[in-house]
């Protein structure tokens, strides 16, 4: 497993392959590995002959400094992680290499409204700079095949938009969400829970599964379950931003008695943002 952090090296290497006629799958990461990354990787080497991990800590998707600052940075860590699984490379460039014209005046990239509602409206240009960077990345890596966790369900559907937008040949792959025994999604940010924090964590998972519940068995007030929801996440100790029950392909508010939704939720733990959806 090589580790570069240089781009051109990066290019020349996936360039070399590709000559070949031999696929990539490439997984884009912040590091601070968990299995629910690691879930990506093995599901990337079952289909291409190469897997390049990326761990780079994108400034321009951060609006809040603080969160920023606090991210989660153990490259060491991260390597030997991915050191027992078959990858090739892994691609760990700094902000100034990825950034060269300088953060604060990159050209961010835009994609409509979907960057816009849930997370795009808690979060203002997060979206921005995440199409900004992984488009970077793709134009680096330029691989067959990405694989991205429904953990980041809007991302999944931004990523897609960006594919879209440019006529990428890059194939977009969806991972189901990896949780913790009791529910809790598999996060980076669950290492800044403290004891008590952690202890009431999957009480989002449960809250939606809840929902869920009702859907199912044939309620479809959906303003209705929305405010029992967030009343739920509230007496559970949340801090809540969202919970919400929305049409799978656009994330906007279904039309009566949908049969294709998604329930998401945003909501604070302290000092800790979670997110976490399920499909219905
Ligand atoms: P991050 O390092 O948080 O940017 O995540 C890198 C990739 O891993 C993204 O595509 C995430 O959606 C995905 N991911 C994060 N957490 C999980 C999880 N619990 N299960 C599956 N995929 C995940």
């Amino acid at each position: 497993m090589q580790v570069i952090s240089d781009i051109q090296e990066t290019r020349h290497m996936c360039q070399q392959w590709r000559a070949k006629g031999e696929t990539i799958a490439f997984v884009p990461t912040m590091g601070c590995l968990h299995a629910g990354h690691l879930s990506l990787v093995e599901k990337a080497q079952s289909l291409a002959d190469h897997v390049v991990v990326s761990i780079f800590v994108n400034p321009l998707q951060f609006d809040d400094i603080d969160d920023l600052l606090n991210y989660p940075h153990i490259l060491t860590d991260d390597i030997s992680k991915l050191s027992d699984y078959n990858v090739d490379m892994v691609f760990a460039p700094d902000a100034k290499s990825m950034y060269p014209e300088g953060e604060k005046v990159v050209e961010k990239i835009e994609l409509g409204e979907i960057t816009t509602i849930l997370e795009g409206a808690q979060r203002p240009g997060h979206f921005a700079g995440v199409a900004t960077v992984v488009k970077r990345l793709f134009d680096t890596i330029e691989p067959t095949m990405a694989l991205f966790g429904e953990k980041d369900f809007q991302q999944v559907m931004v990523i897609k938009r960006l594919v879209e937008k440019f006529s990428l040949n890059i194939e977009i792959i969806a991972m189901p969400t990896l949780r913790e025994p009791d529910g809790l999604a598999m996060s980076s940010r669950n290492t800044r829970l403290n004891d008590n924090e952690r202890s009431k964590a999957a009480e989002i998972y449960k809250i939606l599964s809840s929902v869920r519940t009702a859907l199912y068995s044939g309620c479809h007030d959906y303003a209705e379950l929305e405010q029992q929801a967030y009343d739920n996440l509230q007496k559970a100790g949340f801090v809540t931003e969202y919970v919400v029950i929305r049409e799978i392909t656009t994330l906007l508010p279904p039309q009566t008695q949908s049969n294709n939704m998604v329930i998401l939720a945003a909501a604070k733990l302290g000092k800790t943002r979670l997110i976490d959806n399920i499909r219905v």
